[in-house]
């Protein structure tokens, strides 16, 4: 797929920079509207946010536009999915409820929403559900449309079915400027709409639209586990601090409680901005996450007490005294206090589209459909 020796293609209806999730949803949407795509990334390979994520497709927990998106992007994955031959796993999402709180948020978030979109359970379903019996269980919920997929296997994947469509990848060539085209490191192109989708490095071409747009980085730490007394978790895993971040749950009147409890019981939870949340991966491991920290600049040095504040959690939501970590990671995302969603075009042939929240997973696929109908490229 990445050969510099090739001549490169010089013209093409759309040039997409950056082969993340986000610019391999607009390739794929552009693609199957019949234009000619090429998408062009500084790395050999997508080693960014896309890959170093949960997997987790959380449709169901979304709320206004999100929401809309999550939709179209869910139906795009199953699709993906099959045609790419990428395991898309339909299990659903389970929020494990530790406290009354916690299940007053699901209720009221349920009354709000279809019986097959959210479910409340007792504490025994529910663990029936995780696969394992959590410590002060008292119910939780299973939001049966979520999906899940992993990761670094579903990026390359798609990324080789685009390829397969006819999407030209230029892997290894760095952006350096968007005037008149596309100027890489290693030559140019010349393209009708240049979509900009480079995450959380806006800033870096557009710094203008980035600092007007509020955009700064999130710093997250992940970690990869062995599965707890060898657990096998078919479903995508919330806990309570999850609430407090998805749309659908922190707009719920008893989200309140749930922030006022965490506060007084575990504030370190919430000075982090803990989402304590886990996916198992095919080959048992269990992604486990996340912290978040919003600097325009990223620190580069990791806190050791912040993996030991997420690892002495998850040992109490799995009642375990400890866990064997097989791997640990930083991801990095775009964040803004504006709104989930920086679309923009600073020039006349330009469009710079980013993910400004951690949902890009769940809702690329119907972000970069509407970045496209809105310019008139696909219906
Ligand atoms: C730890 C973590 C957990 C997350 N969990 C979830 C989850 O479970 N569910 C969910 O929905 N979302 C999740 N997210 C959010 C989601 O991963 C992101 O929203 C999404 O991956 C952003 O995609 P992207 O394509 O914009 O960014 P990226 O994947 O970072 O891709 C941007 C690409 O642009 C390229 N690039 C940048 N500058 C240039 C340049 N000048 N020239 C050429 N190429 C360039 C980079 O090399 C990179 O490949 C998580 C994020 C993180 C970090």
């Amino acid at each position: 797929m990445h050969s510099h020796s090739s001549p490169a293609p010089l013209r093409a209806d759309v040039v997409v920079v950056g082969a993340g999730i986000v610019g391999l949803a607009h390739a794929w949407h552009a693609v199957r509207a019949g234009l000619s795509v090429v998408v062009v990334d500084r790395d050999d390979r997508a080693v960014g946010a896309s890959v170093r994520n949960f997997g987790h497709i959380c449709t169901t927990a979304q709320s206004g536009r999100a929401r809309e998106y999550a939709v179209v992007a869910r139906e795009t994955w199953l699709r993906a999915g099959a045609e790419a031959g990428l395991a898309v796993s339909a299990h659903g999402t389970v929020v494990a409820a530790r406290s009354v709180a916690e299940m007053a948020v699901l209720d009221e978030f349920a009354s709000g929403r279809d019986r097959d979109e959210v479910c409340v359970l007792g504490a025994d379903e529910t663990a029936d559900r995780l696969g394992w019996a959590v410590p002060g269980l008292v119910g939780g919920a299973l939001m049966p449309r979520d999906l899940r997929v992993d990761s670094p296997a579903a990026v390359p994947a798609l990324t080789a079915h685009l390829a397969r469509l006819g999407v030209v990848f230029r892997f290894g060539e760095n952006v350096v400027d968007v005037v008149d085209g596309v100027r890489t490191t290693h030559g140019s192109y010349v393209a009708d709409t240049v979509i900009v989708c480079v995450g959380h490095d806006v800033d870096r071409l557009f710094p203008v639209l980035a600092s007007d747009g509020e955009v700064r980085r999130c710093r997250l730490r992940m970690m990869e586990i062995d599965p707890p007394r060898g657990v096998r978790i078919d479903p995508g895993v919330f806990t309570g601090s999850s609430l407090l971040r998805y749309g659908g749950f922190a707009e719920t009147a008893a989200a309140d409680t749930v922030r006022a409890e965490l506060a007084s019981l575990d504030p370190d939870m919430l000075t982090h901005t803990v989402n304590l949340m886990c996916t198992q991966r095919p080959d048992g491991r269990v992604v486990i996450g996340d912290t978040h920290h919003y600097e325009r600049t990223l620190d580069p040095f990791d806190d050791e007490a912040l993996d030991a504040l997420l690892l002495d959690r998850f040992c109490g939501l799995f009642g375990v005294d400890d866990l064997v970590v097989r791997r640990r990671w930083r991801g990095v995302y775009a964040a803004s206090a504006q709104g989930p969603y920086l679309h923009a075009s600073p020039r006349a042939d330009v469009v710079v589209a980013s993910v400004t929240s951690g949902i890009g997973m769940t809702t690329a696929f119907g972000f970069a459909r509407d970045v496209l109908a809105q310019r008139g490229l696909i219906p």
